[in-house]
């Protein structure tokens, strides 16, 4: 089970991915289970030998405090300068935004965060809002630059705690 790597990738930052599908539940029942990698997002199924919870998230989100910038994806005011926030979690998929400024459900965000002092903000080229309350906006991305993408595998491969599918 320690070495259970990503297919795809060869990293060992997997976890056991959210079941919803029949054959999901079916092949549950042999305990193959489908698995995500956390740093390339691959999705595959290997067996575990042991029954464990459907876990909500596919992807672990990483806690972190990163200030961030965002406006609206395609700003008719591109020079406009973007709302402010502190980005509380990251994962390869998405990240959670701590900011007083109102922003709707649905709608088409672009961000950058500076995640160190010295080096260049990473851009999110388009992040739809999956969620706005109390002042936390969940995000989800939906385009990203390979280049701003590695650099998120990056960070989340120094963050992420090592392999382990799940004890809970
Ligand atoms: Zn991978």
């Amino acid at each position: 089970m320690s070495n259970l790597r990503c297919p795809a990738c060869g990293a060992s930052k997997i976890r056991l991915a959210h079941r919803k599908s029949i054959s999901d539940v079916f092949l549950s029942g042999l305990t193959i289970f489908p698995f995500r990698c956390q740093l390339c997002a691959d999705r595959f199924r290997t067996f575990l030998g042991r029954r464990t919870p459907n876990p909500r998230r596919s992807f672990e989100r990483v806690e972190v405090s990163f200030p961030v910038w965002f406006r609206p994806r395609r700003s008719k005011y591109p020079d406009e300068s973007g709302q402010e926030g502190v980005i509380e979690n990251l994962s390869i998929r998405g990240c959670r935004i701590r900011s007083a400024t109102p922003v709707a459900i649905g709608s088409r965000l672009e961000l950058e965060f500076q995640h160190s002092n010295d080096s260049f903000p990473i851009t999110i080229e388009e992040a739809v809002v999956r969620s706005s309350a109390n002042g936390a906006i969940g995000l989800r991305f939906t385009q990203l630059r390979r280049s701003d993408e590695r650099r998120i595998r990056q960070l989340l491969d120094v963050w992420l705690p090592e392999l382990l599918p799940s004890r809970r």
